[in-house]
């Protein structure tokens, strides 16, 4: 039996184009859909806390009660684990089925690591290194959580806007103003701005996705897009929609496109128990195996809303909250025809959408777009800390002297970056120059206290640096 279930679990492949094993995309997406009734459904969890049995036994009769036990109650899982570890119980008295669903959990995080640290990796050396050192800032800045992030290199809007009006949106989209029709002009704008965008940042720039601040469904062409997108890359980009259940038909061949051409992981928000009741009607489990369902409504027990955009505390504006952003890198508006460069953010005063904007500007065509492109490359990614130009902290952190190491605190996270003795007081004269954004990196050297190693100062810039921690200024 233990073979068995690991020879299927090692074809499980979801997330890839040849035929799946029937009985297994069957285990996966009937468990799957009793845990989203248990993170979607109050009332589902009220009875299954009384009698989960029956409960289960009503609504899911395939599911083992034991395997959907393990997956809800984290003490009994760790039991398990421990039970395991010590050999009072062997792999064969786990339920088969909870093995196969957390295989399946599992092959989706791998999926995404591989997005993060392979597929989004920008060709081009100066985006490539940017990249690098805003990952680990936002290491820095929100701790494990920027594990999730992918910090995709490109990512396009195809409407301006958008017109769900979520409460919660963490960007804060305003309402729809315009959608970028899929009119002969704009197609061929389209193309060649894929074309262009392929050949400067490479693979990474199919790895994003045709909607950020806004819902790719509120434009009627969207599909078509997605279509060129698939011919210029051939990936399927990633759709998170709010309005999966607006039109059933439509959305169900949007996963059908996907499945027959590139499988991955999409996502329906779940924005109220009637649109959680319509996708369960609708949809089959089987259907909805490679779509995860985002618990997006108050009443849903598995609800989590991040403290930022609409939904940042209104009482507190020096709150610090987290992000929902997931790209470093470029934000192309197609209707509006605008570019940003953008990174993920904590959400605070100045930052309440959880992103940092480094710039936005207008383009024209897809040449201009390019020629933008490169420009702001050039302004914001060199790819070392030049000593001659001005220097600056890029958040908020501290440095603080502890047994021979520097170490470095940002919202909580601590790390020591470099070993090396230094005295407190320098330590706090380099935070306040670098919080300044005024001096270039060779002035603040000489604001040093003289018996500070000036070599160990270059070496502590240097790692800020590395880390994303300090940037140059460039206004
Ligand atoms: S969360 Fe998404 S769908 Fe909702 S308002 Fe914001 S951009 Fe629109």
């Amino acid at each position: 039996m233990k073979i068995k279930i690991r020879d299927r679990i090692l074809n499980m492949n979801l997330m890839e184009k040849e035929p799946h094993d029937p009985e297994i995309v069957r285990t996966v997406a009937r468990m799957k859909r009793v845990v989203e009734r248990w993170n979607l459904d109050a009332d589902f969890r009220k009875a299954c806390e009384s009698d989960p049995e029956k409960t289960l036994a009503e609504i899911a009769p395939d599911v083992d009660p034991e395997a959907f036990r393990l997956l809800i109650n984290k003490d009994a899982a760790e039991k398990l684990v421990e039970d395991l570890k010590a050999e009072k119980i062997s792999e064969e008295d786990i339920p088969e089925s909870y093995v196969i669903y957390k295989a399946s959990v599992r092959e989706k995080i791998l999926h995404r690591e591989k997005l993060r640290q392979t597929y989004c990796v920008p060709d081009e050396p100066h985006f490539r290194a940017w990249r690098e050192r805003q990952q680990k800032r936002c290491y820095m800045e929100m701790g494990p959580s920027a594990q999730r992030m992918v910090q995709a290199a490109l990512m396009f809007e195809l409407t301006l806007g958008c017109s769900v009006g979520c409460p919660f949106c963490g960007v804060a989209s305003q309402g729809l103003r315009g959608i970028f029709r899929y009119t002969e002009e704009n197609a061929a704008l389209w193309r060649e701005t894929l074309r262009r965008m392929h050949a400067l940042l490479g693979g990474a720039a199919g790895r994003g996705t045709c909607y950020y601040s806004c819902e790719g469904l509120d434009n009627p062409d969207y599909e078509k897009f997605l279509s060129d997108y698939y011919s210029e890359f051939g990936v399927v980009p990633q759709t998170t929609t709010a309005a999966a259940t607006r039109d059933i038909e439509r959305t169900r061949a949007l996963l059908r496109f996907a499945d027959e051409n590139d499988p991955h992981i999409d996502r329906f928000s779940v924005i109220s128990a009637e649109m959680r009741d319509t996708i369960f009607e609708a949809f089959t489990p089987e259907e909805l195996v490679n779509v995860e369902l985002l618990p997006q409504f108050p009443e849903a027990p598995g609800n989590c809303f991040a403290k930022v955009g609409r939904n940042r505390d209104k009482d507190d504006e020096d709150a610090v909250g987290g992000t929902i952003a997931c790209a470093s890198g470029f934000i192309v508006n197609m209707q509006e025809k605008s570019l940003r460069l953008m990174t993920p953010f904590v959400s605070d005063r100045d930052h309440p959408t959880g992103e940092w904007i480094l710039e936005k500007c207008a383009f024209r065509s897809a040449e201009d777009l390019e020629k933008q492109m490169r420009r702001m490359i050039e302004t914001y990614m060199p790819l070392e800390l030049d000593f001659e130009k001005r220097v600056g902290a890029s958040c908020d952190f501290s440095l603080e002297e502890t047994d021979g190491n520097v170490r470095v605190g940002a919202h909580g996270v601590r790390v020591d970056m470099l070993h090396a003795p230094m005295a407190q007081a320098g330590l706090d004269t380099v935070v306040t120059a670098l919080k300044a954004r005024r001096y270039t990196g060779d002035e603040i050297l000489e604001l040093l206290p003289e018996d500070m190693n000036p070599a160990q100062s270059i070496l502590l810039l240097k790692q800020l640096w590395d880390h994303g921690l300090i940037d140059q200024v460039t206004e």
